[in-house]
């Protein structure tokens, strides 16, 4: 055990460091005085002053010393004190001036442990008048007397310099710390309060010099909360056991990338169990970074709210546009039926009958169809590329039966329904029935845009990794304003409104079946005039078809 090792309540470094030289300077002093004690009754006999005054003083150092080691340090000083000035006092007495001299300045000394310079000038004063009156009553001691005052004086003025330039540096060292506390607390106050959670990390490097880990410098209350540990338990140790499991990965990933590119992160949301994450990880010093999450799960979920408000805005808008757009189209046949019924029941000729029963017939099936197109869109709407049956088809062949169900229609209007296939068969992994629609859409746009007497092409184009259809027909095109809305849902171009029976979502389904297959369509007009739609289909392997 440190026998200079202070009493636990001397809490003060300061003090601490004091009563350690204290109880130092005790435990040399001791067995001097002791020795010097006996060698003094050895010399000159058992009834020798000196040596009983040098004996006393062992006791008193004896008490001083016990004292410095329990709470009672300041009274050990005194004692010293009063001890040292009784010492240099006795010493004169018994004319034992040079030991008197250095004796009398050793109060002042200890006094000076205090920093206190009231403590030292009274210590002082109280050895001058004490040597003072000794020197009275002993008689030839003026000379030597005046030694030891000159002594004294000067020593007392070196010990007020040293204590006063002390307590200024102890003064601008405590000055210091309440800073450093206040600025500590400002600190502490912000990452509790402001953040959410935060950390502040340290590089950990492996045996390649590469960032293994991250060990945790500081951290926050709410750090602490969601990691269940305590603040002594993470202080020092690595981050990755403490950090909740899926936040874990991706977090460390991030911090990895900041210490390598010294980059911040900033805004990086991240979602874990529910919760929204913002980041923000910036690099601190060489090593360190400071790493921030702020739960924005109620922001998030605000602007979800606010998209998903959007979207149904944006629906019940088309909705209306919808309800508008079919009440119009359906109209026009209602009141063709309405009058042809009317007629029919009016007129008595078979054959007059029988057209107005035949217009009655045909509205009747347009509606059909448009109803049947409405059905197929809302259908198709809720469909993944999961809900396909795709199956290897011979591409040229569903083409040409395309192209076969068309041919009555193209010959109505004495046109031509030309078929350019690829080089070489072509197979492919396709939803049958559906790309069939697709395709049936874009020629039966061909035929009707196109004039009489016209041509309409169906072309086939195989590359590696890609199949193109490609529909081209010599009709009106279509005006550039309109060219980026023709696969939306019900857009009918306004030109072509008067002679167009159509729902305006034949395109849109067929974009969606395309979608579906992992394909692209688009639509441009040929610079000989009349339009050009080209879908592009991917060539899928065998084994991604599901049969
Ligand atoms: P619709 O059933 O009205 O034809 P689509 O979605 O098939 O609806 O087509 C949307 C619009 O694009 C049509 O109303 C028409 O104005 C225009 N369109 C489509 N195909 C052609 C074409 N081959 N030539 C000119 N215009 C076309």
């Amino acid at each position: 055990m440190d026998a200079t090792k202070p009493h636990p309540l001397v809490k003060d470094t300061n003090a601490q460091l004091n009563v350690r030289l204290l109880a130092s300077l005790t435990l040399i002093a001791l067995p001097l005085h002791v020795l010097s004690a006996l060698a003094l009754f050895a010399v000159y006999g058992p009834h020798i002053m000196t040596g009983k005054v040098v004996l006393l003083s062992a006791l008193a150092t004896l008490l001083v010393y016990y004292l410095s080691r329990t709470r009672y340090v300041e009274t050990a000083i005194n004692l010293l004190i009063v001890e040292l000035i009784a010492l240099a006092v006795a010493m004169l007495y018994i004319n034992q001036d040079s030991a008197s001299a250095i004796t009398a300045v050793l109060p002042i000394y200890a006094a000076s442990m205090f920093r206190s310079q009231k403590r030292v000038i009274i210590t002082a004063v109280i050895t001058l008048v004490g040597c003072f009156a000794v020197s009275q009553l002993v008689p030839g001691n003026w000379s030597e007397l005046m030694g030891v005052l000159t002594l004294l004086v000067i020593t007392t003025i070196v010990i007020l310099i040293r204590t006063n330039m002390l307590l200024r540096t102890e003064a601008q060292l405590r000055r210091r710390n309440q800073q450093l506390a206040e600025s500590e607390a400002r600190f502490r106050a912000a990452i509790d309060a402001g953040f959410g959670i935060f950390y502040l990390l340290k590089s950990v490097y492996d045996a390649a010099g590469g960032v293994e880990d991250f060990v945790v410098v500081d951290v926050n209350v709410r750090a602490l909360d969601i990691s269940h540990f305590s603040y002594e338990q993470m202080i020092g140790k690595p981050i990755s056991p403490m950090l909740p499991e899926a936040f874990r990965q991706p977090l460390l990933d991030y911090c990895h990338q900041v210490v390598k590119t010294r980059l911040p992160i900033q805004n990086e949301v991240l979602m874990v169990r529910e919760v929204w994450w913002e980041l923000q990880i910036v690099p601190v010093g060489e090593d360190s970074i400071a790493v921030s999450a702020e739960d924005v799960t109620a922001r998030k979920n605000a602007e979800a709210r606010q998209i998903q408000l959007q979207v149904e805005r944006e629906r019940f808008r088309l909705l209306r546009k919808f309800v508008s757009d079919v009440s119009h189209d359906v109209m026009t046949p209602l009141s063709i039926i309405n009058t042809s019924t009317y007629l029919a029941g009016k007129v008595t000729q078979r054959d007059e009958q029988e057209l107005h029963l035949g217009r009655i017939e045909e509205q009747t099936v347009r509606l059909k169809e448009m109803f049947g197109e409405m059905l197929n869109h809302s259908r198709l709407d809720q469909l993944t590329p999961g809900d396909l049956e795709f199956k290897p088809i011979d591409l040229h062949e569903l083409l040409r039966q395309v192209i076969t169900t068309f041919e009555p229609m193209a010959h109505k209007k004495s046109q031509q329904l030309v078929f350019q296939p690829c080089d070489q068969p072509v197979w492919l992994a396709i939803d049958e029935t559906r790309l069939r629609v697709a395709l049936s859409n874009l020629v039966d746009n061909a035929i009707r845009y196109t004039d009489h007497a016209g041509t309409v092409f169906v072309s086939c184009l195989s590359e590696t990794s890609m199949i193109t259809i490609e529909v081209k027909d010599e009709g009106p095109g279509i005006p550039l304003s309109s060219l980026p809305y023709i696969f939306d849902e019900f857009y009918r171009v306004e030109e072509h409104r008067p002679q167009n029976a159509g729902t305006g979502l034949g395109l849109s389904i067929s974009r969606k079946i395309v979608e579906l297959h992992g394909g692209t369509i688009e639509a441009r007009n040929r610079s000989s005039g009349g339009m050009s739609f080209r879908v592009h289909l991917p060539v899928r392997s065998p084994d991604s078809v599901r049969q």
